[in-house]
């Protein structure tokens, strides 16, 4: 039995070491994927000074309070204005110019506005209030997201901002999935007496949707050796190949043997809770090379956090995300238990489902590894060492679902 921080250490290096195929792609087919350059500006954000309002450009030192002003021009946004005639204001909208000579603008609810051609302000304004400054978001040459980032929404909209409509991100992966067990029944179908429904695999899909991976999955798996070892060699071509159930030592647990004979396990069993039956190894291709497998639990819980925890930062690191981004161990906090742990596991870390607010944690109730609603009823994950007990009051070590997956 190795320790998670042993083995994220063997496993991790593994795929930040492998080289990462890139490709250029539109922006708007982006989203999810890992940037493979570090995106400079070629402008500046704004382009030009402009309005923060609707009002009037003005020159601060020509404005006393009670003078009645000529608006000599008008200026909405996309317009080009002219240069400021002295002594005069010009009627402005927000996201216009600041017409040249311009420095200040007073909005419209601060001015009295005597006809269409003529203004009176009631205060003297502050200088450069309501003015967006050239570059004040982005500038220049300005490092706008750096290689390695995984593109969310904000970060499209940003490079949609400095005018970017391709970039260079890593090939989508192409990642297996398969679930073991002879007693899984899909969502739809009659459930027969002894059989329950798949959920793992709807757990994996969907978390692989964030990441913009290629799935190939072949669905449930019956406990043989031979189906195991044939849903294996269909996947090999993938970049890493995902499997549920199966991976402990029953006589119905093919999973072990079947890579031990289509490839290599290089680890076996993790010290944690839930999760202990967790196997990392490769499936070997037919025509030379290999596909990375981890073999997860079956049981919902550890399968969705050994996923979390192991196999969703290896992917990352597969994509040429930096080991900072996915390394959730560095957003651990420490929260305050409100409640009881009193008899630890001994030979195992345990990762508790609780739900935290105000950086006070509740635990779920029931805290068995095949209860899926554990998962759904909390924000995150306590991380208990071995033997770590826990009374009320005490500060524990904590990482939100949200920081988990980045
Ligand atoms: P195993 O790891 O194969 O011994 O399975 C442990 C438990 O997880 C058993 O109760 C299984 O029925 C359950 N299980 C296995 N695979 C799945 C799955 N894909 N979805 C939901 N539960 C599963
Ligand atoms: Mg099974």
């Amino acid at each position: 039995m190795i320790d998670l921080n042993d083995l994220l250490e063997q496993v991790w290096p593994i795929a930040a070491q492998q080289a990462t195929p890139t490709e250029y792609v539109s922006l708007n087919i982006a989203l999810n994927r890992v940037l493979a350059q570090d995106i400079l500006s070629s402008l500046n954000v704004p382009q030009h000074d402009n309005s923060g309002m609707d009002g009037y450009a003005v020159r601060r030192a020509d404005i006393q309070p009670s003078s009645c002003y000529q608006v000599s021009q008008r200026v909405p946004a996309g317009a080009s204005p002219q240069p400021l005639q002295p002594g005069t204001v010009a009627r402005i909208f927000t996201g216009a110019p600041i017409p040249p000579g311009a420095d200040s603008v007073v909005m419209q609810e601060d001015v009295v506005v005597n006809d269409e051609a003529s203004v009176t302000f009631n205060a003297t304004p502050r200088l450069g209030q309501w003015v967006r400054r050239t570059g004040e978001d982005i500038a220049t040459g300005q490092v706008v997201l750096a290689k390695g980032t995984r593109l969310d929404a904000i970060h499209v909209g940003l490079l949609a901002s400095i005018g970017v409509s391709t970039v260079l991100v890593s090939k989508r992966l192409k990642v297996g999935v398969m679930v073991t067990g002879s007693e899984l029944q899909s969502p739809g179908q009659v459930l027969q007496p002894g059989q329950i429904y798949n959920s793992n695999e709807y757990v994996w899909c969907g978390l692989l949707e964030s990441m913009n991976v290629e799935v190939r999955s072949v669905g449930i798996v019956p406990d043989n050796l031979e189906a195991t070892c044939t849903a294996f060699q269909s996947l090999a071509d993938c970049d890493a190949v995902i499997s549920s159930g199966g991976v402990s030592v029953g006589e119905e647990d093919h999973v072990k043997p079947a890579i031990e004979k289509v490839g290599q396990l290089r680890s076996w069993k993790v010290a944690m809770k839930p999760g202990k039956p967790i196997a990392f190894g490769h499936i070997n291709r037919q025509g030379g090379g290999q596909s990375w497998f981890f073999g997860l639990p079956g049981n919902p819980v550890s399968s969705a956090v050994a996923f979390q925890l192991i196999v969703k930062p290896f992917l990352g690191l597969l994509e040429g995300q930096t080991r900072e981004k996915v390394d959730w161990r560095s957003r651990t906090r420490k929260v305050q238990a409100e409640f009881a742990w009193p008899t630890p596991d001994s030979r195992r870390e345990e990762f508790l489902r609780a739900d935290v607010q105000s950086d006070k944690a509740k635990l779920f109730e029931n805290q068995s590894s095949g209860v899926l609603t554990s998962l759904a009823r909390s924000t995150g994950l306590i991380r208990l060492a071995k033997g770590q007990r826990v009374n009320p009051g005490d500060w524990v070590d904590y990482v939100a679902y949200q920081d988990l997956m980045r």
